[in-house]
């Protein structure tokens, strides 16, 4: 009797996968091709079982596809740049690129050590020149299109950081990094790339992607593009000499003689130059400043009170002349529009609430075409519903449907210049300019003669940079970078200091690895096109906006250079849970993490992949406990004991045929739960990805095994072989050391690896055929009705089955049934009265 051996069994497959390069793929057009992804980490800290459950499904999804004959491309990379080395590298007196490759080395050894099917040869590290030159290189093409810009604009500073974030990385006005660090507001030059110029193609282009991706986050991307149609209009306003028109977007110009007010948002430019000399500036300026200071977290907009107060002066409403107060409102925020609105409380809901707190006058510009009209004072809603709508008190508009007077006004703003219709997206451009040491540099010099010049070859960053975290750019204080010659006029010039975001790394690294040691492209067009789409990639939910984002844009930017031939970079996105203890996520911060190699050297790899994937479907949160890996650890040995049992008397057994004939009631019952059990296995694994319950199948076949001990007792040689290794490859994508293992013990030179997933041929599903009977329904001893059932069907189920047929209810006609005589398989005679 062998001992179930964890360490050795797995450390011996792995070095034979590896010797047989069972995981090394290459483009083969005569196979189907199937690219899997799990997201690529960032390597700090160490691997905890969280990170584990996201690459163990990957591995599952990879394994089950080469198995059923797809050519699958499995790879794993590093996102290596990024500030948390920088931070690290500062406190521990450690070069940043020291720091990140003894991570590297840590995290790697974790990944081998679980097993996982990777092709290692195609490992990129995105700090490494070989793959941040491609960054600068598409960073030029941008350049050429126009696609990469500078311009000096307010961006959004982390003090904490010390540098600039995109808006992606703002939350709620706080650092994405930094919980707790409110982000500030600096005026700098910058460059951007131009994400907006692709706003209408990353809105539309989401149609592909339903049915693929989960539907929260197409939703949450199309929020965060957010395109409205509505037009942009000049308000001018009176009394105060040299101040430019207030411009306000609106959906809805129809209602603008409706306006009772202006509202600018706290952060609008003009409202410290409004304030100023008006009679309430001093309460004014005490109320402006608390409400710039209180940030409103975005999604508190909608619910939170609406607060105000008066500028003091007025604006002019261009189409009738009305003079109308200027406000500073809390609920109107500068990200959104043009930072000012015209206040219509009749016909939008958050005016109406503002306005009633303040008494601001409501005035009804649309009426309801289907009802009785309304009447400001009685109102305790806006009327918002356009479509129903006529306008009334509108100059020259009243009588129009909504919809003509939003055309018929647009286009009089415009002819008289103070308006026009305008798309506006909340997608604004992303600003990859950060101050920091540990990114690409960006590639170009500044000449005092040629301006913003390109450098074509690739900008290496130099090693010996000072890093003190103190703010400022480390590579602006490093002479032997910044001073550098123009390679249009061959003078000296000033290298550009910024580097990338690193969310520039990640926004093409998938592709990469289809080509991962090209020196003359970024990767081989042909290659792509064979691996991509993406058929499945997995992540964590909170990359549904900024990386997803960023991706989508990067392929559509390539495939306009000619680069892929798709619209989209990834078919179908998984979102898989997090991993709990204690009812938080895991992480090293919360101090309850239990590391993947603490898990390998306990119970092994096997063991850990199991629970991670038996303990909750995967788009679950799993709840860590102690008590199931130890569950897993027995079933896993159950399983290496049941093999090893039977093994030296089956593994010379010839090939089962498959044929019904001669099988007995023993056999026959084994038979049919193993065939059962691999079809909603398979399914399991095809369609729903219920891996939780898959395994539970797994663990049912396994306990009927049990029943039926002593096999040897009326089950051919040939047939407990077939058993056995219909369990061993069901388990092998998920356990997949401990299955070749068993695969061996059963007689099988051959690697497992090289064995397909077993299909459901026709023979196995007449032999998983649950037997039919058919039944004879009688009512007072007169055969009414027949039922076709599973055989075996017990009294409790068929009485029933049988009153339900019409036929058999009509005979009964509400009469009491007095007496049942059942026969199993056979009859059921009711006896009414
Ligand atoms: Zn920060
Ligand atoms: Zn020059």
């Amino acid at each position: 009797m062998a001992e179930y051996n964890p360490q050795a069994i797995e450390a011996k497959w792995q070095k034979r996968w590896a010797e047989a390069r069972v995981f090394e793929t290459e483009v083969d057009p005569a196979k189907p091709k199937y690219y899997a992804l799990e997201m690529l980490p960032y390597p700090s800290g160490m691997l905890h079982m969280g990170h584990m459950r996201n690459y163990t499904i990957g591995d599952v999804v990879a394994r089950v596809k080469r198995m059923r004959g797809f050519n699958v491309l499995h790879p794993m990379g590093w996102d290596a740049f990024g500030l948390p080395a920088e931070n690290a590298a500062i406190k521990n007196n450690m070069h940043p690129r020291t720091w990140t490759n003894n991570n590297i080395a840590e995290f790697q050894r974790a990944l081998r050590r679980f097993g996982f099917s990777y092709d290692w040869r195609r490992e990129i590290s995105t700090c490494e020149p070989e793959y941040y030159r491609w960054n600068q290189w598409f960073f030029l093409r941008m350049l050429e299109r126009g696609l990469a810009y500078r311009k000096k604009s307010r961006v959004n500073w982390c003090p904490q950081c010390c540098t600039v974030l995109a808006n992606e990385q703002v939350v709620n006005g706080y650092c994405w990094r930094h919980e707790d660090t409110q982000v500030e507001s600096r005026e700098i030059e910058q460059w951007f790339l131009k994400t907006t110029q692709y706003a209408e193609q990353l809105l539309d282009d989401l149609k592909e992607l339903e049915g693929g991706w989960p539907e929260r986050v197409i939703t949450m991307q199309r929020n965060w593009i957010g395109k409205s149609i509505g037009a942009r209009v000049k308000f001018a306003v009176a009394e105060v000499a040299g101040v430019e028109p207030i411009e306000v977007f609106t959906t809805r110009i129809d209602t603008v003689y409706g306006a009772s007010a202006i509202i600018l948002a706290p952060a609008h430019p003009l409202a410290q130059r409004l304030i100023a000399g008006s009679p309430q500036q001093k309460d004014a300026e005490a109320k402006l400043a608390r409400m710039r200071q209180s940030s409103m977290k975005t999604e508190d907009l909608a619910i939170a009170e609406k607060e105000g107060f008066f500028t003091g002066r007025y604006a002019t409403n261009p189409f009738n002349g009305e003079k109308l107060a200027i406000w500073v409102g809390n609920f109107v925020v500068m990200e959104y529009g043009t930072g000012a609105i015209m206040a219509v409380p009749a016909h939008d809901q958050r005016d109406f609430e503002f306005c009633r707190k303040y008494d601001l006058p409501i005035r009804v510009v649309v009426q309801p075409l289907d009802a009785e009209p309304l009447i400001p004072e009685k109102m305790t809603a806006a009327f918002d519903e356009h479509q129903r709508g006529k306008l009334v008190n509108s100059g020259p508009y009243s009588g129009l449907s909504v919809d003509e007077a939003i055309l018929e006004m647009s286009a009089h703003a415009q002819a008289k210049g103070f308006g026009r219709r305008e798309t506006i997206f909340r997608l604004k451009d992303w600003g990859i300019s950060r101050q920091r040491y540990w990114g690409t540099p960006i590639p170009v010099v500044y000449c005092a003669k040629d301006g913003i010049v390109p450098v074509p070859d690739k900008v290496v960053l130099p090693e010996n940079a000072k890093l003190t975290g103190e703010g400022g750019s480390p590579l602006a204080a490093t002479p032997e970078f910044v001073n550098t010659t123009c390679p249009k006029c061959g003078g000296p010039a000033r290298r550009e200091t910024d580097t990338m975001d690193t969310f520039v790394d990640s926004s093409w690294y998938f592709y990469r690895y289809c080509d991962p040691h090209d020196d003359k492209a970024p990767f081989d067009s042909a290659k792509v096109a064979y691996w991509f789409p993406i058929d499945q990639y997995i992540g964590g939910i909170t990359h549904a906006i900024l990386h997803l984002l960023y991706s989508r844009f990067w392929c559509k930017v390539m495939r306009d250079i000619g680069l892929v031939k798709h619209k989209e970079p990834i078919t179908r996105l998984f979102t898989q849970g997090m991993v709990q203890k204690g009812g938080v996520a895991m992480s090293k911060s919360r101090g309850n993490v239990v590391g993947a190699m603490e898990m390998a050297d306990k119970y092994g790899a096997d063991t850990g992949r199991l629970y991670t994937l038996f303990a909750a479907p995967p788009e679950k949160d799993l709840e860590w406990s102690e008590e199931s890996i130890e569950g897993a650890w027995r079933f896993i040995n159950r399983v290496f004991r049941l093999v090893d049992r039977h093994a030296p008397s089956v593994r010379d057994a010839k090939h089962w045929d498959f044929s019904p004939q001669g099988l007995s009631e023993k056999e026959r019952e084994l038979v049919r739960v193993t065939y059962q059990t691999l079809r909603r296995v398979t399914h399991d694994f095809e369609s729903r990805w219920h891996f939780n319950s898959a395994i539970a199948l797994i663990m049912e076949l396994t306990n009927e095994i049990h029943a039926a001990e002593p096999l040897e007792a009326g089950v051919r040689p040939e047939i407990r072989k077939e058993i056995l290794e219909m369990l061993v490859l069901m388990l092998a994508p998920m356990t997949p050391h401990l299955a070749e293992e068993l695969w061996e013990m059963l007689g099988h030179a051959d690697g497992l690896w090289k064995a397909e997933w077993p299909i459901f041929a026709e023979a196995q599903k007449e032999l998983a055929r649950v037997e039919e009977v058919e039944v004879v329904v009688q009512v007072n001893g007169r055969v009414r009705a027949k039922l076709t059932v599973p055989a075996g069907m017990s009294e409790a189920d068929l009485v029933p089955k049988a009153l339900a047929i019409p036929a058999v209810a009509q005979h009964i006609n509400g009469k009491r049934v007095v007496k049942q005589i059942v026969v199993p398989d056979k009859l059921v005679n009711l006896v009414v009265a």
